[in-house]
């Protein structure tokens, strides 16, 4: 029997890298370790595999149309069986030292936390609906809980996403485009939303998750927040190791916390959105 595939998005440090050595010392298992970075992916992708575990390099850059469709193709080519997991770790923050000012911030953290993630997701789905078991983990965040939106109205439009009648797929894509042009122009707080881009990529990534499992009941699709890790992300503070916080989104890939989809995890149980 062929081993099982999971994919893991932004793998070359951090909790992806740590799902990566998870994954790929998992029995029956074969850990696809992407990067944006070539350089960086392979010499990740390495030390896994001298330690034994069963990992591949392949370079992905999520944000790049380009990188996308090479590594789908290949991936058509090489994994015909499928993808069993996709593990949407890839993730971005300003820190709070940077001094880009805050109006250009949601573009970027928009467009890798959640178009990104979601083009990634959306141009691999065919390949993991292929799988019997198919698998997708979005690493959210607990800054994405729903409590953020200031605005009640739009705070029960999300909170609606994936249920029949609520927010569906292209109603959440105008809303996040929405926010993003409202940042620019200095009018987010007024339009009721968040004073945090990151949270609000987030919380945009856990609707998709709801939207998405809602639409793919064949699948198992679920979001988690990996704890506060200690990673160059959060400064290299953190009450969790790297290993640690990938716990809850290795679990959610090999089915170890099987059962339900659109689920919003943490510390390894399923917890309030
Ligand atoms: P790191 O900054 O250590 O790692 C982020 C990873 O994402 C890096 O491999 C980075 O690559 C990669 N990445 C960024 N942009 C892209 C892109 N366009 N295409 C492909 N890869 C990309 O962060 P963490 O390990 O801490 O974060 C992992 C995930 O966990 C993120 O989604 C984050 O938001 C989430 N998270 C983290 C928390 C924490 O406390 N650390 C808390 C809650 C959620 P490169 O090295 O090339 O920059």
């Amino acid at each position: 029997m062929s081993a099982r595939v999971g994919i893991v998005t932004g793998a070359n440090k951090g909790i992806g890298l740590e799902i990566a050595r998870k994954l790929g010392r998992e029995q029956g298992w074969l850990c696809v370790l992407t990067a944006r970075d070539e350089e960086r992916g392979r010499s990740a992708a390495e030390s896994l595999l001298s330690e034994g575990a069963g990992v591949r390099f392949r370079q992905l850059d999520i944000s790049d149309p380009d990188s996308r469709e090479r590594f789908a193709k290949d991936a058509e080519q090489e994994f015909t069986a499928g993808i069993d997991a996709l593990v949407n770790n890839a993730g971005f923050a300003f820190k709070g030292s940077d001094p880009t000012p805050f109006a250009e911030q949601a573009e970027p953290t928009m467009d890798i936390n959640f178009f990104s993630t979601v083009a990634t997701t959306e141009r691999l789905l065919p390949l993991v609906k292929r799988s019997p078991h198919g698998r997708i983990v979005n690493v959210a965040s607990m800054s994405g809980h729903l409590r953020i939106v200031p605005d009640a109205e739009l705070r029960a439009k999300f909170a609606s996403a994936g249920q029949p009648g609520g927010l569906g797929h292209d109603e959440l894509m105008l809303l996040a485009r929405g926010f993003v042009q409202d940042v620019k122009e200095g009018k987010h707080k007024e339009k009721g939303w968040p004073n945090s881009c990151y949270g609000m990529s987030k919380l945009c990534l856990i609707a998709y998750t709801k939207i998405l499992a809602a639409r793919e009941p064949t699948l198992k699709v679920n979001a988690c927040c990996p704890g506060y890790v200690a990673t160059d992300m959060s400064g290299q503070q953190g009450h969790k190791r790297p290993d640690q916080g990938a716990l809850t989104p290795f679990m959610l890939a090999t089915g170890a916390l099987d059962g339900t989809s659109g689920g919003f995890w943490s510390d390894e149980k399923r917890i309030d959105w």
